[in-house]
């Protein structure tokens, strides 16, 4: 730990309020109800589309009157645009702001939440906040309830969005993107199909794996990440990943994950998951997965646990993606890998770009 850079992060920052445990979304009643105080006082949800068909063990919201619910396709990561359309398809000309915004869901549906949350009080575009400590006033009063555990959205301070025209996958870093209050029921995470379950849980073992080995490290992020990784090990390396304890476990490794790489930075995995992003449209749980098979070179021991995962549970990662791609998409794969410095620093330093020249990052895609 003779490297520790400064992180620019001065002043950590969690939800300050949870509900955790089987059943807990039974809670969102009195949490709602604390906020809804005057007549015309409404809420809105956001939720991931998949409920709308299968309500489950979310069973009936609590509602007070003129509430909105907005159904998140999740087919698609959330772009700058896809926000600011949220914004002006069902808030412009709203003639009062919503007391509370409850994201239920999986990354895609939670940060669509924080970043509406955040534009309604802050005003602009979303792209206008893509970066750190850009959001200047709290946002709307945000509930985090999450349906897949892995990414750790739920507690962290950004929500990931795409600007297409640059290709930019970059959030809003801010302590107002953290969500005031959580809901964090196991039971939600039931249905969750079975390989996305293990494509989302590892982003939490990665997140950790990334922190572990940054320059940026600290105490209080390698204790967070030595319990989400000890938690991950436990979940996927057992019979069955999906029991009722193994989905609890996965839950807190998510939280833990977030949390530690809330007050860090990831590494070289995540770079290279958001060119498979932003270039070939893949999602972030796989694409981190396909990312981390061309990790050896800087995470041996990590891939290799990573592949005793992937053969306990049966699980088919795509492999030879990126093998006959045209120069254009090299290109740009390159481009959108290069461009996140932070995580690369906090990898590999301040000299990142002489260790990942442009043939090489081509070169890592390939051997995907
Ligand atoms: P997701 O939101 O992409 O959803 C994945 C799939 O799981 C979807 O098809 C969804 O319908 C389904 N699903 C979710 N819950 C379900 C349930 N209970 N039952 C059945 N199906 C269910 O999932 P994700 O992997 O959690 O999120 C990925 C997103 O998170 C990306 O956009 C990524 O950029 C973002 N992310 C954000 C952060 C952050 O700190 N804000 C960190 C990492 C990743
Ligand atoms: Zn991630």
């Amino acid at each position: 730990m003779l490297d520790i850079l400064e992180s620019g992060i001065r002043n950590n920052k969690n939800t300050l309020e949870y509900a955790f445990g089987a059943g807990s979304i039974g809670a969102l009643q009195s949490v709602l109800q604390n906020k809804c105080l005057q007549k015309d006082d409404y809420v809105v949800y956001f939720i991931d589309l998949y409920f709308k068909e299968n309500p489950g063990r979310l069973g009936e919201l609590p509602s007070f009157g003129k509430d909105l619910i907005i159904y998140v396709n999740p087919e698609r990561e959330p772009t700058t645009s896809s926000i600011n359309d949220f914004i002006s398809e069902f808030f412009d000309g709203q003639k009062s702001s919503p007391v509370a915004i409850i994201g239920i869901g999986g990354g895609i549906t939670m940060d669509t939440a924080k970043a509406v949350s955040n534009l309604l009080t802050n005003g602009g575009k979303a792209e206008d906040y893509q970066g750190w400590d850009l959001v200047k006033v709290p946002g709307i009063y945000k509930v985090g309830i999450p349906t897949i555990s892995g990414t750790g959205a739920e507690a962290t301070r950004t929500c990931v969005m795409t600007h297409t025209p640059t290709g930019l996958k970059l959030g809003m870093n801010s302590d107002h993107t953290v969500f005031n209050q959580l809901i964090l029921d196991p039971d939600l995470t039931e249905t969750v199909p079975y390989d996305q379950y293990f494509f989302t849980g590892m982003d939490a073992f990665i997140h950790c794996v990334e922190v572990l080995h940054g320059r940026y490290r600290n105490t209080l992020g390698d204790a967070f990440s030595d319990q989400a990784l000890k938690l991950c090990r436990e979940v996927f390396m057992s019979e069955d990943m999906k029991s009722n304890e193994n989905r609890e476990k996965l839950m807190v490794a998510s939280y833990f994950g977030g949390c530690a790489v809330g007050m860090t930075y990831v590494g070289v995995v995540h770079p290279f998951s958001a060119g498979l992003s932003v270039v070939l449209g893949m999602h972030h749980g796989i694409a981190n997965c396909v990312a981390m098979t061309a990790m050896e070179e800087f995470y041996p021991r990590e891939v290799e646990a990573f592949w005793q995962m992937v053969e306990k549970q049966n699980v088919s990662i795509p492999r030879g993606v990126c093998r006959n791609l045209k120069k254009k998409q090299y290109d740009l794969l390159y481009e959108s890998t290069i461009i996140h410095e932070k995580p690369l620093t906090n990898a590999l330093g301040d000299g990142f770009k002489s260790i990942l020249s442009k043939e090489k990052v081509v070169e890592i895609f390939k051997s995907m």
